[in-house]
């Protein structure tokens, strides 16, 4: 079994990156996180582009424990906005993770834009870093319409506010499931693949 880092805290997106290496038959990597290699020193994220901090974040992984590391960026694009909050959004209301705070200020932003106007994408960079110090990083996108109510339970961040296209549901009202089927995250690790089945073994 090859070890894969998946350079996150967070137990969701790595139950989904291994549903998705087992939907795609992909066996032989176990598919560890954060919490399960010595800890090291995690730069803050600072990049211009979702690309620049994914592989930021894989390459000081790899470099720090020698495995071969993946790490994702994420966050919400809107047209209105000039493609931002973007690499901002966990930080948009200036509370780093204050969902709510965030999603209300965009909502205020877009209070006069008209229906027609207010398209957007939840877009993720995925990248890989091998050992050697080889990069591959992809990007997935996944476009929808900006709405004025927050509705549904379900995801996190800006997901009450976003319906995608072909939906009449937010992303807060889909399954886990559903989500992850069209997800800009989905997309990117599945972008990825073809760069990680050549390493299990
Ligand atoms: P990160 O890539 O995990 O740092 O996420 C960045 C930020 O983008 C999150 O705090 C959310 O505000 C937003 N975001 C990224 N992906 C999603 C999603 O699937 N739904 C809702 N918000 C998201």
């Amino acid at each position: 079994m090859t070890r894969l880092l998946l350079a996150t805290r967070n137990q969701k997106k790595l139950v989904e990156l291994r549903r998705i290496l087992e939907a795609e038959g992909v066996a032989g990597l176990e598919v560890v996180g954060l919490a399960d290699v010595p800890e090291f020193p995690e730069a803050p994220e600072t990049g211009a582009t979702f690309e620049d901090n994914a592989v930021a974040k894989a390459a000081d992984a790899a470099r720090a424990t020698g495995l071969p590391a993946v790490a994702d960026d994420s966050g919400l694009e809107v047209d209105a906005l000039n493609g931002m909050p973007g690499v901002l959004s966990a930080r948009w209301s200036g509370k780093h993770g204050d969902d709510q705070a965030n999603l209300d200020l965009v909502l205020g932003q877009l209070g006069d834009v008209p229906d027609e106007r207010r398209g957007g994408a939840f877009v993720s960079a995925a990248a890989l870093v091998l050992p050697d110090g080889t990069e591959t990083v992809v990007r997935g996108e996944w476009r929808g319409t900006i709405i004025r109510e927050p509705r549904g339970a379900n995801g996190f961040g800006y997901d009450p506010i976003f319906v995608p296209d072909g939906e009449t549901r937010t992303s807060a009202e889909l399954t886990p499931e559903e989500k992850d089927a069209d997800s800009h995250r989905g997309r990117a690790l599945r972008l990825l693949l073809p760069s990680l089945k050549p390493l299990a073994g």
